[in-house]
Formats: C-alpha cells, sequence, structure tokens
C-alpha cells in the first residue's frame, strides 16, 4: 500500500479510515480503475465501491471515462476533484504565523505571514483569524470551497478537543483553539502540534517520502520531534509524545520555560545560545560568529559549538531508542547549522551506540517554510473526508 493512505488510515480525526485511505490513494497514483484502487488498498471491490460514494457524491473525486487504449471496453478512471474544494493550513510560531491556502491535493495556492512577538492567545488567534479571512479573500471563490482549517501549534495539543493544553514556548495553558476560531471563520478547526503537522507534510511531501521509520527534529526558539513509525504518526497517550525539547540533560542546568532545570531546550534553544554568546538574539550571535577571528567572534563560535553538542546527544538519545531509517534536522534554526554541526557531529557520534551509524542516518532538511502550514491544511483536509 502506498505510503500515503497508511498515514491517513491512521489519522486520527478520520471516522472511516477506508474513506481516507482511498483519498489518498487517488491522489498519489491517479488515475485508477476500481480495480487498480482496490488491489492497490488490499480491499476488495465492494468496498472500495462503498467508500467511493460517498466521496464522489461530496464531490472529492470524479469517475469517468478514460481515452480508449486500443480496442476493448472505455475504462473508467477515478481522480482527485483537485480544484473542487480548498483548505487553510496554520503555524503559530512565537514569531511568526504562518498560513497557506491550498487546493484539495495540498497544493499551495497562496500563502501570508504575519510577524508577532510570543503573542498571547487573544492576540495570536485574532492574527489567525485575519489571516485566515485574507487568505480566502485572495483567491475568488475559494470562501465557498474551503472545508476546513488545519492549525499547527507547539506543545502539548488535544486534538479531540482543539486545545493547546501546554506550549512552554509560548506560555499558554489551556487555550481552546478551534471554538473561537471555527466560530470567526465560520469553518471546522483540527488543531495539532506544529511538529507532527511538519511530520505528516514530509512524509506525504517531503524528506520523509521514501521512509517508513523517521524523526523529524526541529531547532530554533523551541526544539521539537515528530515521529513516524511504521508507517504512522506517533503521537502517544494524549497526544504527550515528542516534547524532545524536555529531555533533561543537565541536572541542576539551566531554567528551562518548562519550569524544570537542564532541558535540551534551556541549553540549545535560542535563546541560550544568544545568552551564551552575549547577543540580543540568535541571529546577531550568527552574525558575530561568522564575522571573523576575534575573541567576541570565538566565543560565539563556541556558543553554537556547545549547543550542537548538546543537540548531538538528544539525537543520541532518539536514535538510541528508536534508531529510525532518518533523522531529518528542520526548522528556522538549521540557518545556523554551519556553526552547529561540528557540536552536533561530535554529540551524536561519541553518543549514539552506533555513532558513525547514527550520523549516516542524519539529514539537513532545508525545508520549505510552507510545510509546517502545508502539513497542517492535509489535517483539515483528512479530517473532512470523515
Ligand atoms: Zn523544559
Amino acid at each position: 500500500m502506498e505510503a500515503a493512505g497508511r498515514l491517513a488510515f491512521h489519522l486520527p480525526a478520520v471516522k472511516d479510515p477506508h474513506r481516507a485511505e482511498l483519498f489518498s490513494l487517488v491522489l498519489r497514483n491517479e488515475p485508477l480503475t476500481r480495480a487498480d484502487l482496490a488491489e492497490l488498498a488490499s480491499l476488495d471491490q465492494s468496498t472500495v465501491t462503498r467508500t467511493l460514494k460517498p466521496l464522489i457524491d461530496s464531490g472529492y473525486v470524479t469517475e469517468s471515462p478514460a481515452a480508449p487504449a486500443g480496442r476493448g471496453r472505455p475504462r473508467r478512471v477515478i481522480r482527485v476533484a483537485v480544484e473542487k474544494l480548498c483548505a487553510v493550513g496554520i503555524k503559530i510560531g512565537p514569531h511568526a504565523i504562518s498560513g497557506v491556502l491550498t487546493d484539495l491535493g495540498a497544493k499551495v495556492i497562496a500563502r501570508q505571514e504575519t510577524a508577532v512577538d510570543r503573542p498571547g492567545p487573544e492576540e495570536a488567534l485574532a492574527a489567525v483569524a485575519e489571516l485566515v479571512g485574507s487568505l480566502l479573500d485572495a483567491v475568488p471563490g475559494s470562501r465557498e470551497r474551503a472545508l476546513g482549517i488545519g492549525v499547527g501549534v507547539s506543545g502539548h495539543v488535544d486534538p479531540p478537543t482543539g486545545t493547546c493544553r501546554f506550549s512552554p514556548i509560548l506560555g499558554w495553558h489551556d487555550v481552546d483553539i478551534a471554538t473561537p476560531l471555527g466560530r470567526a471563520a465560520g469553518l471546522p478547526v483540527s488543531v495539532h502540534n506544529d511538529v507532527n503537522t511538519l511530520a505528516v507534510a514530509e512524509y506525504l511531501f517531503g524528506a520523509g517520502r521514501e521512509a517508513e521509520d523517521f524523526a523529524v527534529v526541529t531547532l530554533g526558539p523551541g526544539i521539537g520531534l515528530g515521529l513516524v513509525i511504521g508507517g504512522r504518526l506517533h503521537d502517544g497517550a494524549e497526544g504527550l509524545a515528542g516534547e524532545f525539547g524536555h529531555i533533561p540533560l543537565l541536572p541542576e542546568g539551566p531554567q528551562c520555560h518548562c519550569g524544570r532545570r537542564g532541558c535540551l531546550e534551556a541549553l540549545a534553544g535560542d535563546d541560550a545560545i544568544a545568552r551564551a554568546a552575549g547577543m540580543p538574539s540568535v541571529a546577531a550571535a550568527a552574525d558575530l560568529a561568522r564575522s571573523g577571528e576575534g575573541t567576541a567572534q570565538r566565543s560565539a563560535r563556541r556558543a553554537f559549538r556547545g549547543a550542537g553538542e548538546w543537540i548531538g546527544r538528544g539525537l543520541a538519545v532518539i536514535d538510541n531508542i528508536l534508531a529510525p531509517e532518518l533523522i531529518l534536522l528542520s526548522g528556522e534554526g538549521i540557518a545556523a547549522y554551519d556553526l552547529l554541526s561540528e557540536g552536533i557531529a561530535s554529540g551524536l557520534g561519541s553518543c549514539a551506540f552506533e555513532g558513525a551509524r547514527a550520523l549516516e542516518r542524519l539529514r539537513i532538511d532545508s525545508a520549505d517554510v510552507n510545510l509546517w502550514a502545508r502539513g497542517a491544511a492535509c489535517l483539515a483536509i483528512q479530517r473532512s473526508l470523515g
């Protein structure tokens, strides 16, 4: 079975797993006959016919005669009605809220971004509602065709209620995102952890496309983890898996915004690097580190190397437990990979059980910035298939 089908199968919001599975299979393999689809999905044709009916009735897929190939009966083939509907994907970050409008195949039609500075819930949700409105206005006719909004936000998210339980990086506790946003936009809203939305997009469209087991680690203001294991998004009990930034690495280490000490994020997140380099921001620290051979420059380079070493040790923990086929390093922190790489290689190489092998499985993913929001749009599409 195609990878996309398997992932869809396990997305929690989908009530009829066959429906999302068949939809994803059509999307990735069209045009297909019913017989092709039954074979790909390992389902009997009557199940395929029964499952397709609501998708055809509601206009998600079409079935029409294909151009005849030689003699014989003309074949009827199934295609996704890509342009018929659209979805909105949003990523809420501490410094930016980015959004995309996609077609039914999750292809980006429009994108926009709003700068923010660690916004409170009210400010963030107002900005999201405005961004959604602006994206829908940007493409005529999309308001009538929009099937929903997917939102990715950092921290512990409870998808069934659309609530962000706790986001240390945003300082949010129990923020209901789905209800007010749904009311403001008049559309159903699905909410997930943002790195999980990135993992979904990597699996369907990105560097994870060829792998069944992979980890996406994001560097930046926070340090996140999304896991796909055996072709399934693994978000753990109550969605709590993947709090990689809060693995405890240094007893009595620096204070973390989660309330504990010595977490990876407190040692190697953007703030930690800026502080160690004595600079106001990680971007300023990177500029300094690359600017020459003085004492301050060397100290800035040491800050990145030290953070890289902690990140490498953290990656070794992932590798020792899961040994995924790929560890993708992504997120805005990748912009300073040239400064982090030596430390990461040292930490991972020396602490992983098979250090050299672990290093071979590490990939730097200069992911397109739309990918997070695009993954969120996928979640909205999958949910709408319900
Ligand atoms: Zn922490």
